[in-house]
């Protein structure tokens, strides 16, 4: 569903991504780990057109990144994106955050709205926070509804980076029980997370980044049980 190859950025003389080689297949649940400044972000931004690569290609559901304009307005759609801050805008209620993306780009129409932000939000469990605007909602219920927003133009694959990071420790299980909810109907996921515990228990894959390259790259128990570089054990030991 998405194929990496040989994907390289810089900016200015600092090489954040050094050749990145990825295939991700649908349904795959994939966890990205690796320090501070190892270039993960960078990499999410790339697959969904936010940074352009200086070289090196990648593929969403046979669409290469960084086509024509229409391209990437179809890229964007089928790529739903969840950041650590949640975004929403404040003068709009969770219903009409989750909906005004589909109603926009003439996916749905506004008659139809209600019912879809209402699927949604019932699906993040906020059902009866429709009318809600986002001051009145926890920093959980917020990302809930980023995400649902993100799930409102039916991506095939969902990108999310550190969407925990922001939150008070007491409400980061239930943004996690989403996405692990997510992963469980078969969602394609990237998730950039500093949740070992997500990484080891959710992922299919998790991909281990060290100074802008795939430095080890397998499933959680290989990765996590038998780590076969110094650099990664010495994540697992201080993850930081
Ligand atoms: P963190 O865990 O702190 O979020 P990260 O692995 O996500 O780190 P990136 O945000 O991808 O790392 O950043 C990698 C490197 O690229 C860093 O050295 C950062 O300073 C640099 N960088 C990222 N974005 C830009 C930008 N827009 N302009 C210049 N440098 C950037
Ligand atoms: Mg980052």
């Amino acid at each position: 569903l998405v194929v990496i190859n040989s994907l390289k950025k810089s900016f200015g003389q600092n090489e954040v991504l050094r050749g990145i080689n990825a295939t991700i297949e649908r349904g795959d649940i994939v966890s990205i780990i690796g320090k501070s400044g190892s270039g993960k972000s960078t990499l999410l931004r790339c697959i969904n057109g936010l940074e352009k690569p200086d070289s090196g290609s990648i593929h969403v559901g046979g669409l290469q990144v960084g086509g024509t304009p229409a391209e990437l307005q179809k890229l964007r759609q089928n790529v739903g994106m969840v950041f650590q801050s949640f975004n929403l805008f404040p003068h709009l209620t969770a219903a009409e955050n989750v909906t005004l993306a589909p109603i926009l780009t003439r996916r749905i129409s506004k008659s139809e709205a209600p019912a879809l932000a209402k699927r949604l939000l019932e699906q993040v469990g906020l059902g009866q926070k429709c009318d809600a605007f986002p001051s009145s909602l926890s920093g959980g219920q917020q990302q809930r509804v980023a995400i649902a927003r993100a799930l409102a133009m039916s991506p095939e694959v969902m990108l999310f980076d550190e969407a925990t990071s922001a939150l008070d420790p007491e409400l980061v299980g239930e943004v996690l029980r989403v996405m692990e909810d997510l992963a469980k109907q078969g969602m394609t996921m990237i998730a950039v997370t500093h949740e070992m515990a997500f990484a080891r228990k959710v992922s299919s894959n998790v991909v281990f980044m060290h100074q802008g390259e795939v430095w080890e790259s397998g499933p959680p128990a290989e990765i996590f049980g038998a780590p076969r570089t110094a650099e990664l054990q010495r994540f697992i030991q201080t993850p930081a």
